[in-house]
């Protein structure tokens, strides 16, 4: 008998004791189109070594975390699978490393960090001319359909005055954030602006026609909330985008690397994947 194709996609984890790095494993550990086969740490970590499902606390799934990613796909994996896709949300300056490690293997790479640096953004740009990478500051669906809707609304009321605030837990480290600049960028191109914001106003600071707001606040545990405010004279439109539980992001995440299996090398958005 010819036995049943296996096609999931192999996920690999770098930072698996992240918050974010967790959630991915064990999402992708629970989702049948995936298959958690391989996962990081940093080298001081007494887990490195050991079976990742015991590092989650959970069963042993006979797969080892390493100390580094080109270790972590170096290991042997059921020929079948459908394509490995390295998932990452870790810490600015980790791209280039992470990028290489994925083109020397032909892995894709999806990375939901947030406040990339200059190079990390080069580099992911330089490796996407090789493997798909996929980069998104937020996987949530419901935050793009936000930006979609945002654009729909700031052509639809004319001239209105575009403000967008976010909300995060106080130990978020970058502001804005890359949700609320993804939401301005996609209000500026549907009316044809710069997309050059206004991220803080003091002193004698009056409003500029067509600027366009975005706005950080922090504190307590806020997961994630963003608001985008259009005024005209006599009526106000509010969105807003609220999370409530973290895990959205990673099971955008695993839905974001199935889509990049198959894809062609190129630079991709979580617009891609929804469209
Ligand atoms: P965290 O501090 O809990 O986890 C980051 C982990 O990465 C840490 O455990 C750290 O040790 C590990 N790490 C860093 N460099 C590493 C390396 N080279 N090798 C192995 N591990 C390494 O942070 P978090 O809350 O999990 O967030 C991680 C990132 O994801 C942040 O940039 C955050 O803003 C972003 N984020 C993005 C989305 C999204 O939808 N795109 C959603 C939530 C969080």
């Amino acid at each position: 008998m010819i036995p049943k194709q296996d096609r999931r996609t192999a996920i690999v984890v770098p930072g698996l004791l992240g918050r974010m790095g967790r959630l991915v494993a064990l999402a992708a550990r629970d989702d049948a189109r995936c298959a958690l086969v391989g996962a990081t740490l940093r080298e001081d970590r007494p887990e490195i070594g050991g079976d990742i499902g015991l590092a989650l606390e959970k069963g042993p799934c006979g797969r080892v975390v390493h100390a580094t990613l080109e270790e972590a796909l170096e290991q042997e994996l059921p020929g079948h699978m459908a394509g490995t896709v390295v998932v990452d949300f870790t810490t600015p300056g980790n791209a280039r490393a992470h990028a290489q490690a994925c083109i020397a293997k032909g892995a894709a790479l999806v990375v939901g960090t947030t406040g990339l640096l200059p190079d990390d953004t080069i580099a992911l740009e330089q490796a996407s001319q090789q493997i798909p990478v996929l980069v998104s500051a937020n996987m949530s669906v419901g935050a793009h359909l936000t930006a979609r809707l945002a654009a729909l609304a700031a052509t639809t009321l004319e001239g209105a005055d575009v403000e967008i605030v976010e909300l995060h837990h106080k130990h978020k480290k970058d502001a804005p954030s890359g949700t609320a600049l993804m939401m301005a960028r996609a209000v500026a191109k549907a009316r044809g602006q710069k997309d050059t914001f206004r991220t803080a106003r003091s002193g004698d600071a009056p409003r500029v026609v067509d600027e366009i707001g975005v706005f950080g606040v922090r504190g307590g545990d806020v997961v994630g909330e963003h608001t985008v405010y259009l005024f005209v004279e006599g009526e106000r439109v509010e969105l807003t985008h609220r999370v409530s539980d973290r895990s959205i992001f990673a099971k955008g995440a695993l839905r974001a690397a199935r889509w990049l299996v198959g894809a062609r090398p190129g630079l991709y958005t979580m617009a891609d994947v929804l469209e």
